[in-house]
């Protein structure tokens, strides 16, 4: 079962969860257990896919086969996730060989699988906000899934032209919104269409965003991925560049279920209220400001009340086990020509994860951090910074001169509605 972290007495099983997306009064979905795992070891002598399906159906519960979690866990993961050492006991792990070449790939494929599975036949729309990665991982994962329309609302302007080109020439049962306004703001226009039961009910509103409990699940598994290819009994310090905070509620639910690690270092751009909130208590968002990682530009992230959940009711030792540090544009900068100079090429948020971690890692401790997103996709940056031609994979040099087929929106429900509605009739 899941439970409701705002309303303890909402208890829903996890298809249903997945098909609500969020809970009443906006509450978050979590596992009603999360509980230790004993044969560790046996564990991550398994094959990814394998070893993933049985760190989902503990999370799950019997509600769903085990025999459906190994089918969907085996069609959702299909892409390989290396863990490359780039310095002694500093390993990068690469999240982003999926087709939308960012690690989302990962929670949008697993929750197209749910969704295909757990659906009841009635209209569905995926409504989703992005700074720039859900969208391309949710949309390539529902495009032409029969009976589902897809609607993907982002910042006009503030995502890189190659990001935008993943997500917004598919076409199809693909729709994107170009917003005028920040990712906050997108934000706020998806929970506004939750809380309108009209639309919610004819279109059978489902949100992709990091909230959806599938995706958040789905990414618990990589963790273990990681500890698996190190060498045996390392205990690994995480590193993961943040923006909603997903990334680091699933690491926290590995440990929670036993995996070894050390700390998670949950590494912000200058849009830090956590880094300052877990310095001095005081939850208090600044606006919202562009950097170069913008990805993780958001300043009210969504999963933060999921973290603050573990330690409470979970048992997860958060002033032991979590840190948030911020990086800005310049420090990024730096970080991605520092690791270049090691040897090795990274897109600005996993430099940034990169540098978060060797500033902080002690010594004889082995670090990871997350590649949350390929080089080429923020091509432009990773060019001007490194002075390299960066080439683009196969699946971004098929859509780069497609033309984007976005309507640009002002950042008000009003003018969003009468266009859901319309898809629908
Ligand atoms: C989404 C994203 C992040 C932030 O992940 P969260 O789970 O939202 O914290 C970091 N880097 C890249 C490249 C992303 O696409």
């Amino acid at each position: 079962m899941m439970y409701n972290i705002r309303d303890d007495s909402q208890r829903v099983s996890f298809p249903e969860a997945v098909r609500l997306g969020i809970g009443r009064d906006q509450g978050l979905f979590l596992p009603e257990h999360v509980e230790m795992i004993a044969d560790m070891a046996d564990l991550l002598d398994m094959p990814f896919a394998q070893r993933s399906a049985l760190v989902l159906s503990r999370l799950v519960g019997s509600e769903v086969l085990p025999e459906d979690i190994q089918q969907m866990a085996h069609a959702a993961f299909n892409f390989p996730v290396p863990l490359v050492e780039v310095q002694k006991g500093v390993y990068a792990l690469e999240l982003f060989h999926g087709t939308s070449l960012a690690f989302k790939d990962f929670g949008a494929r697993f929750m197209a699988q749910c969704l295909g599975r757990f659906h009841d036949g009635g209209p569905m729309t995926i409504l989703t906000a992005t700074s720039g990665d859900t969208g391309a991982a949710v949309a390539q994962a529902f495009f032409g899934q029969p009976g589902v329309d897809v609607v993907v609302l982002y910042p006009k302007g503030r995502v890189t032209p190659l990001q935008e080109k993943l997500f917004c020439t598919l076409g199809g049962n693909v729709r994107t919104f170009a917003i005028e306004g920040d990712f906050d703001a997108c934000q706020a226009m998806v929970k506004q269409a939750f809380l309108d039961e009209d639309l919610v009910n004819t279109l059978g509103l489902n949100s992709a965003n990091s909230i959806n409990i599938a995706r958040l699940l789905a990414q618990v598994c990589y963790y273990f991925e990681a500890v698996s290819q190190l060498p045996m009994g390392t205990e690994p310090v995480f590193s993961v560049p943040s923006g909603n905070f997903g990334n680091v509620t699933a690491g926290l639910i590995a440990c929670a279920l036993g995996l070894p690690v050390r700390r998670m270092i949950a590494a912000t751009n200058a849009n830090d209220t956590v880094p300052r909130f877990l310095a001095n208590g005081q939850w208090d968002p600044n606006p919202t400001v562009a950097t170069m990682t913008n990805a993780m530009d958001i300043s009210q992230p969504n999963n933060f009340p999921r973290v603050l959940a573990l330690g409470e009711r979970h048992g997860v030792d958060l002033k032991q086990l979590l840190r948030s540090v911020s990086l800005d544009d310049a420090q990024t900068e730096q970080s991605m020509s520092a690791l270049h100079a090691a040897g090795y090429v990274a897109d600005p948020h996993s430099a940034l994860g990169w540098q978060a971690l060797v500033d902080q890692l002690e010594e004889g401790e082995t670090g990871v951090f997350l590649c949350t997103a390929h080089p080429a996709k923020f091509r432009e940056e990773v060019e001007r910074v490194l002075g390299i031609a960066v080439e683009l994979p196969e699946s971004l040099a098929q859509v780069a001169d497609k033309p984007v087929l976005s309507q640009t929106l002002p950042p008000d429900m009003e003018a969003l509605r009468p266009l859901l509605l319309e898809a629908a009739s």
